[in-house]
């Protein structure tokens, strides 16, 4: 199945997880679900928005 840059257009290499073009990252439709529906993380995400994921703790 062939994939396309969401950026861009241009068309991916197989298993290629950003576009060698402009570095974008490729869009993973395959999401894994865990088998009980529970647990499995959907990330819905508009295009052109970034998601950043950080590490650092609420200050308490
Ligand atoms: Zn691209």
């Amino acid at each position: 199945m062939a994939k396309y840059c969401t950026n861009c257009g241009t068309l991916l290499p197989a298993n290629s997880k950003f576009c060698p073009e402009c570095g974008t990252k490729v869009q993973n439709n395959e999401i894994r679900i865990s088998e009980d529906g529970k647990g499995g993380l959907i990330f819905d995400v508009p295009e052109g928005t970034t998601v950043t994921i950080s590490d650092e703790k609420p200050e308490e």
